[in-house]
């Protein structure tokens, strides 16, 4: 039974050029990434064609599908003069009209197609020097013998449906086609991952017709259940690959932390100079609870922008502190990670002050590591780290670097967890024995996506905003349509500032790329899907707009710049200046689009705001409106009334919610952004599945490998699902690797 699934995995694992030919192999390859038969066979079509009903040759219309019946009359096989290649031009008459199909490079056809023989042509009609013309049409003969036939034959040709792949230009979607038929021909079994009680519960076709389903189907519902019975095939396979995670780390033994009084944190607590929310309260009654247990703590903390995560953390860590451990939070970027050392180092006072005069009995030691510290600070901190003087570890990814060793790490905290990959945060754990883990994100998310995303956590959320907070104002102004509008934008910035309040403006590039593109790269607002074409000109650069603003509008106000390419000093010092109020505007990349918190701010203006992300938008206008006073986000764009940029933009201004904003967001791209790189399912594993639109197939693949696993914890029964279950991990493990 074992080595027949062996086999079976092994047929579906071979490379391509064992059943196509090789040079056939070798473009699917750099074409389109596929390499073995399993590539080959889950390549699926993006939609399928009707071939179009018969449709006579006159009033053909633009654009159209249609399937036409004629003789060819004339067949003419040009050579270009100036370049290399040719083109087959075919005259198809049906006695009344003519039409002419075009083939490129393909001279070849000129063996078949010859002039007297009836075919059907299905293909979509365009114009070429006033002429119609179908090109690359689809093909089949009608041969005389069977004219009595021929238009029975050719109703059924015509509706039947055409499977369209993505494609290239050196392989199209027909060529695809072949490809897959012939493949799908000499496959014998396919490997069944869904358990057979699953599948009859369900309803869902075996593996095997599923699969010839997506790609042969003969009616639109056929294609539809082979989707669906695809799209849960992945889901369930994702879902219990989640649930063996969730159990191994239930397996694990990690030291309790339990809650001690007379501590840091409740010293922390007396001084803490507002309230906890009541969703704080909450979380942080959740975090302690799962301290307290001898397996490792393993939760999402998912909370709107501003909700106040870092305290609840912070209470986290203190407690770990108390109970002997040491803490590390790791942050994705330099400037945040720097503020984070800041802010923690402020909120904890005398209390971050051992060994330091001031400083309180059982105080601790903060300290901060990124990649670009001099030697020494460097070797001092290594050295804090290891020998446990440091209760508070801030850093960038420098923290997991192998040289950083802790005495003892009993809380890994991972802040704005999106940026990071399962890997990542994995390889901090392994530097403590199975510390606990909190991972916080401000990027809320669908329950299904969470689910598919982080289903090996727990997840809570802080939904409220402290109290006190005035809500953000955001207007969308198209400096097309109304330039007085940004005037009076720059004005408002001023005006802020003479109340004395502060102001950020961002900007979507860098500038002077040659400089060093790589790291301007990371710093680049994700580019908005599908939109290339609508807008052309290069996004505005920090570099050439900060001067203008500086000798123009702002010229009155202090200003500062901030990017990702400034040495970490530099960084430092300008947000430190920003923060204490020493500048009034802040002319930024997306270097601030995460974390950072100054609550005097209260305008942020946004340059080429339809370069920017739906849920990026979100992330950057709440880093104003974090005091009391209104906070007011201007979007300056050329996005014009009605265009689809237009609309995100509108949407972003409709409404604060983070949820719903994400959601539009998640909507507008494709699934593999959405579940990030090498979050849990790699992208190459969630063909068919999309979180969205999928949610009750998720619910129940969730629920039915969630039954399996209770029945057959280690699967003993399912070796297809083993055989799958190792391939995804090892996809994701590579995809880690190629990530560096
Ligand atoms: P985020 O959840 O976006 O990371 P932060 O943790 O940066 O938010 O908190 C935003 C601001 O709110 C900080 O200045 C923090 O000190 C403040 N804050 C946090 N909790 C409360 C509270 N309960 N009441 C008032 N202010 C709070
Ligand atoms: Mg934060």
């Amino acid at each position: 039974m074992v080595s027949e699934t062996g086999e079976l995995t092994a047929q579906f694992q071979a490379p391509l050029k064992k059943y196509l030919g090789d040079k056939t192999a070798k473009v699917l390859e750099s074409g389109l990434a596929l390499r073995t038969v399993e590539d080959l066979i889950r390549h699926y079509p993006r939609r399928y064609a009707e071939r179009g009903e018969l449709t006579s040759l006159d009033g053909l219309l633009d654009g159209e599908l249609v399937t036409l019946v004629g003789e060819i009359s004339k067949v003419t096989n040009r050579q270009w003069k100036t370049r290399k290649g040719s083109m087959l031009e075919v005259i198809v008459s049906d006695g009344q009209s003519n039409v002419t199909m075009t083939f490129f490079n393909q001279a070849w056809r000129e063996r078949e197609i010859r002039i007297g023989r009836r075919a059907l042509f299905a293909g979509k009609v365009s114009t070429y020097k006033g002429k119609r013309q179908l090109s690359h049409p689809d093909y089949q003969f009608l041969d005389a013998s069977d004219s009595d036939s021929a238009e029975s034959k050719a109703r059924e040709y015509a509706s039947a449906l055409v499977p369209v792949y993505p494609a290239t230009a050196k392989l199209p979607s027909w060529k695809i086609g072949q490809c897959i038929d012939t493949v799908l021909a000499v496959l014998g079994e396919v490997p069944d991952v869904i358990p057979v009680k699953v599948r009859k519960e369900l309803g869902f076709p075996s593996a095997a017709s599923a699969i010839r389903g997506v790609h042969q189907p003969e009616t639109r519902a056929e294609a539809a259940k082979a989707r669906e019975a695809l799209a849960f095939e992945e889901a369930f396979t994702l879902q219990v690959l989640l649930g063996k995670r969730r159990a191994r780390l239930r397996s694990l033994v990690s030291r309790p932390r339990a809650l001690r009084g007379g501590g840091l944190l409740e010293e922390f607590d007396a001084r803490l100079p507002f309230d906890l929310t009541k969703g704080q309260r909450e979380v942080s009654a959740e975090i302690e609870t799962d301290l307290c247990r001898s397996h490792p703590m393993h939760r999402l903390l998912q909370g709107e922008v501003g909700s106040g995560k870092t305290v609840v953390a912070l209470r986290a860590m203190l407690a770990v502190i108390d109970a002997g451990g040491q803490c590390a939070l790791l942050a994705p970027t330099e400037v945040l990670a720097q503020q984070h050392f800041r802010s923690i180092s402020l909120m904890l006072g005398e209390l971050a002050m051992k060994n330091m005069l001031g400083g309180v009995a059982h105080s601790t030691k903060v300290v901060l590591l990124t990649g670009s510290m001099n030697t020494a600070t460097r070797r001092s901190t290594l050295l804090d780290i290891a020998s446990g003087e440091a209760g508070i570890v801030i850093g960038t990814h420098a923290l997991l670097s192998e040289n950083v060793s802790f005495a003892e790490l009993g809380l890994v905290v991972v802040d704005e967890q999106h940026r990071f990959g399962v890997e990542q945060r994995d390889a901090l754990r392994a530097k403590g024995e199975q510390p606990h883990l909190l991972v916080m994100t401000a990027t809320p998310i669908p329950r299904t996506v969470a689910m598919t995303v982080f289903g090996d956590l727990d997840v809570s959320i802080l939904a409220e905003l402290p109290k006190g907070r005035s809500p953000i104002t955001t207007h969308v102004v198209s400096q097309i349509e109304k330039p007085a509008f940004v005037e009076r934008a720059w004005q408002r910035v001023v005006e802020e500032v003479a109340k004395g309040f502060q102001a950020y403006v961002v900007v979507p590039r860098i500038g002077d790329e040659g400089a060093n593109d790589d790291a301007a790269s990371e710093e680049l607002a994700e580019p908005a899907e599908g939109e290339e074409s609508e807008n052309k000109r290069r996004p505005i650069a920090l570099l050439e707009i900060a001067p203008q603003l500086e000798q123009g509008p702002l010229s009155s106000v202090r200003v500062g710049i901030l990017h990702g390419r400034l040495a970490s000093e530099e960084k430092d010092r300008v947000m430190s200046d920003f923060a204490r109020g020493d500048l009034d505007v802040l002319i930024a990349t997306t270097v601030i689009e995460v974390g950072v918190d100054v609550p005097n701010a209260t305008t942020m203006i946004v340059l080429d705001a339809e370069r920017f992300g739906v849920s990026q938008l979100h992330q950057l206008r709440g880093r104003v409106g974090r005091g009391s006073a209104p906070g007011l986000c201007i979007l300056i764009s050329d996005a014009e009334e009605g265009t689809p940029s237009r609309e995100r933009l509108d949407a972003v201004a409709a409404t604060l919610d983070g949820f719903e904003l994400s959601r539009i967001d998640l909507e507008q791209r494709r699934e593999g952004d959405v579940l990030g790189t090498s979050q849990s399912g790699n992208r190459s594993h969630l063909r068919l599945l999309r979180v969205l639109r999928d949610e009750s197939l998720i619910e129940s693949a969730r629920a039915a490998a969630i039954s399996l696993l209770e029945e057959d914890p280690e699967l003993n029964n399912e070796s297809d699902l083993v055989a799958a279950l190792s391939v995804l991990e090892t996809e994701e493990h590579v995809s880690f690797m190629e990530k560096g």
